[in-house]
């Protein structure tokens, strides 16, 4: 019999093929958690950050060889799902007991007998079953924000709360990774913005984005390197003006465990603008290109042919979920991270994660994205990639990929409107 002086940590993934879970005194509440916003973890999930905290049990008492292993660098190991994708682990195998860190996003507080018996949840693009615990006090702590400097316009910071709801202290921001890096004063994109304005170069890098006509879609192993184009036409027409992309920022069930971060940015796009890397050279350069090779196949157009072509795997290591009977949730089989959500609804536009797109004003690639409707309210509830019971249950309100809050959450705009 448990003892009801301790609760059951858990994490699952997203297919509950896999689930962690050990018990833990609720004294050691809230978890805390460094938000990593570098290049490596946006590239590697598809989100605009990760955040990890360590999994409170010995090494050597996890089983985790049904994982697969994404070397992230030389010193920290990804361990996801092969199946669907959801990053449980970041694992430092070159510290002694090669220690564990787990991804913040899968993490909940789960009930007696909880992990032993599945998750108990149903399909999460069509509702909300969780059956775990709800707790009073608050799960995950946001410690700190880290390589914030890498993603150049501040990432997902931008929405991140200032004050710590605990200590009422501030969260600190750094440029680098904590030890030795600059902390970042609250102001600091005003600041380099005001430099860039004296030297008259304000908006320079969005201004640039918007003038590019191809934008990366890469995965952190580059199996995934494809180019989005603007416009609605097909990729070898030059003369669409700019356009930018709806977003849809989704704390659903399936976004966050299949990305581990507690809300997940989506651009949505034609998949008519979408080539492989080959044949970006066609569409950016003159009109007068010669027709693509032959040789180099067009992207499906549609979403039951990229469907198609990856069960015919003929996309590299594009592979998917089906998280429910008409959605696909598309990720990176070697880095596991996530690239595209598509709906037999949407015929010929997938959800594009955000996390991929190599913008170079930065990762929010402004020049690209239309983030209107992040000004609502709700949007200051968000609590720094924690989800405590109580967001947990704010979101539910506006969960389901935008679907029960579309005007607060998504803003098309008129060229991507008639795509
Ligand atoms: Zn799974
Ligand atoms: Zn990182
Ligand atoms: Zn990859
Ligand atoms: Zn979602």
């Amino acid at each position: 019999m448990a003892s009801s002086t301790s609760i059951t940590l858990l994490a699952h993934c997203l297919c509950a093929t896999h689930t962690f879970h050990t018990r833990i005194p609720p004294s050691s509440l809230p978890l805390p958690t460094s938000i990593c916003h570098c290049t490596s973890c946006r590239l590697t999930t598809g989100a605009l950050s990760t955040s990890a905290t360590p999994w409170p049990t010995p090494r050597a008492t996890v089983n985790t060889s049904a994982l697969r292993t994404f070397a992230f660098s030389p010193r920290i190991n990804v361990l996801f799902c092969g199946t669907c994708g959801s990053p449980l682990f970041f694992e430092f195998p070159l510290e002694k007991g090669a220690r564990l860190s787990v991804v913040a996003g899968m993490v909940r507080v789960g009930r007696d007998g909880d992990g032993d018996e599945g998750c108990g949840f149903e399909d999460e693009d069509e509702g909300e079953t969780d059956t775990g615990t709800e707790i009073e006090t608050e799960l995950l702590q946001s410690a700190k924000h880290i390589c914030v400097g890498d993603t150049r316009d501040g990432g997902a910071t931008l929405w991140a709360p200032r004050w710590d709801r605990r200590s009422g202290e501030e969260v600190p921001r750094f440029w680098g990774r904590s030890e030795g890096s600059a902390a970042l004063g609250w102001d600091w994109l005003d600041e380099i913005n005001t430099t860039r304005s004296e030297h008259g170069d304000q908006d320079e890098d969005a201004d640039q984005d918007e003038d590019e006509k191809v934008l990366p879609i890469r995965c952190k192993c580059q199996g995934v390197n494809l180019r989005l184009h603007r416009g609605p036409a097909s990729p070898t027409t030059t003369s669409t003006p700019p356009a930018k992309l709806r977003s849809i920022s989704c704390s659903c069930r399936s976004c966050r465990l299949a990305s581990g971060a507690s809300t997940f940015h989506w651009a949505v796009a034609a998949l008519s603008n979408i080539s492989f890397a080959t044949l970006s050279t066609f569409s950016s350069s003159a009109s007068t290109s010669a027709c693509p090779s032959t040789s180099t196949p067009a992207f499906p157009t549609s979403a039951s042919a990229l469907r198609a072509a990856v069960d015919a795997s003929a996309l590299g290591t594009l592979t998917y979920y089906a998280s429910s009977p008409s959605t696909q949730r598309y990720f990176c089989r070697v880095c596991s991270a996530s690239v595209f959500y598509a709906s037999a609804e949407r015929k010929g536009e997938v959800r594009v994660a955000i996390g991929v797109l190599g913008a170079g004003s930065g990762a929010r690639a402004e020049g690209w994205v239309h983030w209107g409707g992040l000004e609502g309210d709700w949007y200051k509830n968000w609590d720094g990639y924690g989800h405590d019971a109580g967001v947990e249950k704010k979101k539910k309100q506006y969960a389901r990929c935008g679907r029960t809050s579309k005007a607060l959450m998504e803003t098309r705009l008129d060229v991507d409107a008639t795509a």
